[in-house]
């Protein structure tokens, strides 16, 4: 590699891309394709993806909804390679490996296990325990030492430092031990008034192809207060709308309706209408972009087979190394 440095990052194909993907991920993921110090490699994650309730006659569909909200959103083919994680059996393959120099009892402990395990209690299955060797593993097979990710994700950056480690100790010195990289963005709020923004929690998000009228519908929705009190609240509902508020429109309209909470109340139809304009203004582009790829998609699978080789040949380095390393044949 001719390059200083390495990115990979990947978003699972549970849905459609929303805002809070788009500040906390991918505007990182766009950033660092622009330095010419980091070769970047970004996923559209489908073996995570299929750790939680799913429909394979729409998959497929799923997986090049994520690409075309990727290439959108800004991610550009000609600055970065871009892959589908199945198409690369040696994510699995190191996985595997890797699941041998760790205990069970870490990975149960992991905020997103328990988190996921409550959003499905009738879907817990080994893939999801199994999470974030599978994420170490995406992530050292290409030795990345920058993944750009929202907070949400910290627990498993620090699983796959701590999976790097153990393998060098054990095997000698062969993965860097990656950083993450997180932005302005980096914990988007749900619109439910509690927890982030999911792309697989419904009534949670505003997604990057929704229009004017739909996001006033999603923000309509939020839940609000009497306008006013003694102290801005951090928590809940109103919280989170000024943090939207602070995110699209500046600290400044922040500060301002953060006065009016403490003087006069605010009006809340008339924060969410502007908040709506917002959001649409830096949306529209992205979905003019996107319907371009959409018309045009063979370009996409020439780029996705271009990632594909790309990847695949670095896989294989990888995998060679790790397998003489482990003494196996
Ligand atoms: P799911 O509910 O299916 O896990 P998700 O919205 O959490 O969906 P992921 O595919 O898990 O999306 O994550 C894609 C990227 O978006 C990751 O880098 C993740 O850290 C980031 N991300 C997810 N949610 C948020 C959020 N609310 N704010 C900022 N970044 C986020
Ligand atoms: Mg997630």
């Amino acid at each position: 590699m001719s390059k200083k440095h390495r990115v990979f990052s990947g978003s699972r194909p549970s849905g459609r891309l929303n805002v809070g993907n788009y500040l906390g991920a991918i505007k990182g993921y766009i950033s660092l394709q622009n330095n010419p110090e980091y070769d970047c490699i970004y996923s559209v994650v489908d073996l995570h993806g299929i750790t939680t309730p799913f429909d394979p006659k729409k998959y497929p569909e799923m997986v090049r909804g994520i690409i075309l909200d990727y290439l959108g959103a800004g991610v550009d083919p000609k600055k970065c390679h871009l892959m589908v994680q199945s198409e690369v059996p040696e994510h699995v393959e190191l996985s595997y490996l890797l699941g041998t120099i760790f205990p069970v009892s870490r990975l149960e402990d992991l905020p997103t296990y328990k988190e996921k395990k409550a959003q499905n209690p009738n879907y817990v299955n080994m893939g999801l325990l199994y999470y974030p060797v599978l994420m170490a593993a995406d992530i050292l097979l290409y030795k990345a030492d920058t993944v750009p990710v929202g907070k949400d994700q910290l627990p498993h950056i620090e699983i796959t430092r701590e999976f790097a480690r153990r393998f060098n100790r054990m095997f000698g010195e062969t993965f860097p031990e990656p950083q993450a990289l997180l932005m302005e963005g980096a914990y988007v709020p749900s619109l439910k008034g509690e927890g982030k923004m999911s792309k697989s929690i419904p009534g949670s998000y505003i997604l990057l192809t929704d229009d004017l009228q739909m996001i006033r519908k999603r923000l309509a929705a939020a839940p609000t207060d009497m306008g006013k009190g003694k102290k801005v609240p951090e928590t809940g509902g109103v919280a989170n709308l000024l943090t939207l508020v602070k995110l699209f429109e500046g600290d400044g309209v922040y500060e301002e309706y953060a006065e009016q909470y403490l003087h006069e109340g605010i009006r809340y139809d008339r924060l969410k209408d502007n908040l709506a304009v917002a959001i649409y203004k830096e949306l529209a582009p992205i979905q003019e972009r996107r319907r371009y790829y959409e018309e045009n998609y063979s370009l996409v699978e020439e780029i996705l087979e271009e990632g594909k080789e790309y990847c695949s040949k670095i896989a294989r380095e990888t995998m060679t190394e790790v397998k003489t390393k482990m003494g196996l044949l």
